[in-house]
């Protein structure tokens, strides 16, 4: 199917041909008519897949035009980078459109966004929180949203923005279509489409757990951080293809100790982006990186989500996440749009089980490729990395029940006292005669 056949207006169409996107992914395709016929959709799909125009296609192509510029379409997603992504994914296919676009986010000058709702948006896009926020205080109108889309709906709840969903639910008017988007269905997201949604029509891009299949996947068992850190420097150094380079780490901390380890071996060229970061020093790495500044980008896995960075010739998990599912999205940054794309992941002991769960979710083995023979191996080993020592546990014998009880012996003399509270007025009056108050001195 083309896009000319898929009843699309002329300026969609002509923003369409700017890009340069020969047909719509299956995805796009597929919600696409359901949109057209006015059903909820419920959009099973990871990034990559081209959901962010299956959702904006249908949506921007049934906007009207209003002269009271109240929003009519808002898009939430989880989080700010997605914000800003998502809005210039709108401005693109609006090139030709008289439609303003506003992104607003947690973190952000809330009185610049309150300022830029007022002068007029027809298409809002917002985290969660601060959706919130300008809805109460009344900067968001809400009575003309008639679309509403929830991206990354299972990040949304992952990172524990329940609540200020289901206020937003409570705040938009009866009547809209509604339209979710994730990658796993869990039993809460259904929960949320049973009470919100109407009857939702399903629509899978790729089942989920199936790798993308323009994706060469490989992994390399490696002890600790410090060889991890010695094989990423000497794959880096031997493999000038590996130009634009996503590493995927468990946490800030490591993220940052990376950042030092490979920043002295390739200065100027590394970027770490982490939700610890300043917002500006996370939009600028990812541009960075964008423009090809940054050979390598080293990220945690929430602030990578929904991230659109084309052209990523490299994933790397320098750690093996532990939900599977974000095994599928991290190497998803590769290989997208019919590029080849090359995923290699890191494989300590410690890691068994959570590869045989992404691999029975992907149903598929990674190939393993030995360490190669010069690769120094580090004795060196980060805290957590260093063997537990468990102290012996000393039996302590307690004495036998029918000996535990009052004391064996006798109280001395002595101890065996009782405080008796003493009646000093009584003592005084049996003393003097008369009761003798102390007094203070004048
Ligand atoms: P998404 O899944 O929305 O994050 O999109 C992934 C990437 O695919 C983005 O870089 C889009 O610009 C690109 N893309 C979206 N639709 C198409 C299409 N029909 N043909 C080729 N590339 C596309």
């Amino acid at each position: 199917m083309t896009f000319e056949e898929l009843n699309l207006t002329k300026p969609l169409l002509n923003a369409i041909a700017d890009l340069g996107y020969s047909k719509p992914t299956t995805i796009q395709e597929k919600v696409f008519s359901v949109m057209m016929s006015g059903q909820d959709v419920c959009g099973i799909a990871q990034t990559g897949t081209g959901k962010t125009f299956a959702y904006l296609l249908p949506t921007l192509r049934q906007l009207q035009f209003s002269k009271d510029r109240l929003p009519q379409l808002l898009i939430v997603v989880p989080t700010r980078e997605l914000v800003v992504q998502v809005v210039e994914e709108v401005r693109k296919l609006a090139a030709y459109m008289t439609l303003e676009a506003v992104g607003v986010y947690g973190g952000g000058n809330i009185k610049v966004q309150m300022a830029e709702l007022k002068n007029g948006a027809d298409v809002v896009v917002a985290t969660p929180g601060r959706l919130v926020d300008l809805a109460m205080n009344g900067s968001l109108k809400t009575k003309a949203i008639k679309k509403l889309v929830i991206d990354e709906v299972d990040e949304m709840l992952n990172l524990g923005f329940r609540t200020q969903l289901k206020n937003i639910l409570d705040l938009l008017p009866q009547k809209r279509q509604n339209l979710l988007f994730s990658a796993t269905i869990t039993n809460e997201v259904e929960a949320l489409m049973q009470t919100y949604f109407n009857n939702p029509v399903r629509i899978e891009a790729a089942p989920v757990g199936t790798p993308l299949e323009n994706i060469e996947q490989r992994a390399y068992h490696v002890p600790n951080f410090y060889t991890k850190v010695n094989l990423l420097d000497m794959l880096l150094n031997e493999n000038p293809d590996m130009s634009k380079v996503l590493i995927f780490v468990a946490t800030k901390s490591l993220a940052d100790q990376l950042f030092g380890q490979l920043e002295f071996q390739f200065p100027g060229g590394i970027g770490v982006i982490h939700s610890n970061k300043e917002q500006n020093h996370r939009f600028n790495s990812v541009r960075q990186f964008h423009e090809g500044s940054y050979r390598v980008l080293i990220a945690t896995d929430i602030i990578s989500r929904g991230l659109d960075v084309a052209e990523v010739s490299h994933v790397f998990n320098f750690d093996i996440p532990e939900v599977p599912e974000n095994y599928i999205h991290r190497i998803g940054r590769t290989g997208r749009a019919d590029k080849k794309g090359v995923a290699i992941s890191f494989i300590t002991d410690n890691d068994a089980e959570l590869v045989e769960n992404i691999e029975s979710l992907m149903s598929y083995s990674i190939p393993v490729v030995p360490l190669p023979e010069t690769l120094k191996i580090s004795e060196i080993l980060l805290e957590f990395e260093k063997p537990k020592i468990f102290m012996k546990s000393i039996d302590v014998k307690l004495p036998k029940r029918g000996t535990v009880g009052a004391a064996f012996h006798e109280k001395i003399d002595k101890n065996k006292k009782v405080n008796v509270r003493r009646n000093h007025a009584e003592e005084k009056m049996k003393k003097y005669g008369r009761p003798i108050k102390r007094s203070g001195k004048k």
